[in-house]
């Protein structure tokens, strides 16, 4: 297919504008000189209404189109308390004159006199926000499960009481978010073409997996030949690839098409999150200060800065071959610097 084709697929969909769309794509010319390779970044980090936007909001402008065309009054969703998709579905919820409910598990616990980060923009954003805390006793899992269960208990209560709600998952990982980032790969396909670059890998961090999903299943439709390295933030077992692809599928089957992916589309990289999620590491921390120093851009401790580091290990260990054209995506996220100090680390020093 070309990118008309996959535009006009998209284009049967609901979807609201949230964001200036294409995002930025720039040549990194200082950091190219010191890795060897040429360097791009797409901005995604500049996308939504404010300052703070990311990748979360390709995906709601699809998610909150279903939302709007099903009337939807409420809109809930899932993560951690400094879940920059939280804090983007609020923002986008504003934008469309929706509600928006936040659920968020304490992974790190937010100081409540002392909002911080993300927490502190839902707050401002006016969302109905639930903070879920692991109990004595009770595994993240559990206190997981305990949170979904609170907030279909709300869901039902606001049903009967007349008021129509729509759920998105965490990261907005599902067929119709995942859709956002088919044109994400579209639109990232037509910039390359216009500054007649071939790209060899794109780069970017990995969660949820819809980001993912979205992209593989671009590059399916427009039959490109970029590797797409998907450097992980936490731990998934592994079940996650086969999920991931089936989430592709579910998104290629929606807009009707008829490609579809297999597990061999995917490469994840495990390598680079360890101690855990929203748990700082070194080469993320090197990460963050060589984008700041030789390029005055800030990337974010939890995503960016370690999807970053996997890229910065692949040029230093040969993986990724010198003199070759590397994207990276940055997916926003620099908010957690003004978040609590744990997720900070090293950063502080
Ligand atoms: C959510 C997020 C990701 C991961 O995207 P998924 O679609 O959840 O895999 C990467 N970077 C940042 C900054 C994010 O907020």
């Amino acid at each position: 297919m070309t990118v008309d084709e996959v535009r006009a697929l998209l284009q049967q969909k609901d979807r609201i504008d949230l964001s200036f769309y294409p995002t930025p794509l720039q040549k990194l010319e200082r950091l190219s000189e010191s890795l060897g390779v040429n360097l791009y970044i797409k901005r995604e980090d500049f996308s939504g209404q404010s300052l703070f936007g990311g990748n979360k909001i390709r995906k709601l402008e699809y998610l909150l189109g279903d939302a709007k065309r099903q009337g939807a009054e409420y809109v809930f969703t899932y993560g951690a308390t400094q879940s920059n998709h939280a804090m983007q579905t609020a923002e986008a919820c504003r934008k469309a004159g929706l509600k928006p409910v936040l659920y968020l598990l304490a992974i790190v616990e937010p100081d409540e006199k002392e909002l911080r980060g993300n927490l502190l923009l839902d707050r401002i954003f006016g969302a109905e926000i639930h903070i879920i805390r692991q109990e004595d006793g009770e595994t993240e899992a559990e206190a997981n499960d305990r949170m979904f269960a609170l907030a279909r208990q709300q869901m039902e209560e606001l049903k009967r009481n007349g008021h129509a709600c729509y759920d998105i998952p965490k990261g907005g990982a599902s067929p119709i978010g995942t859709t956002g980032f088919i044109g994400g790969f579209a639109e990232l396909t037509q910039q390359l073409t216009q500054q007649e670059i071939h790209a060899d890998y794109l780069f970017h961090a990995t969660g949820t997996g819809g980001t993912m999903a979205g992209l593989v299943a671009g590059r399916r439709l427009l039959n490109s030949d970029m590797k797409i390295i998907s450097i992980d933030v936490t731990c998934h077992d592994e079940s996650y690839v086969p999920a991931k692809t089936a989430l592709g599928n579910e998104a290629l089957a929606w807009l009707g098409a008829q490609q579809r992916l297999t597990e061999e589309d995917f490469c994840v990289d495990p390598g680079y999150y360890l101690p855990g999620y929203e748990q700082p590491n070194e080469g993320g921390t090197e990460a963050i200060r060589m984008m700041a120093e030789q390029e005055g851009i800030l990337l974010d401790p939890v995503y960016s800065g370690k999807g970053f580091a996997g890229l910065v290990d692949y040029v230093r260990t040969g993986k990724a071959l010198q003199g070759s054209n590397v994207v990276f995506l940055h997916t926003g996220g620099a908010t957690a610097l003004f978040a609590e100090r744990e997720i900070l680390g090293d950063l502080l020093l």
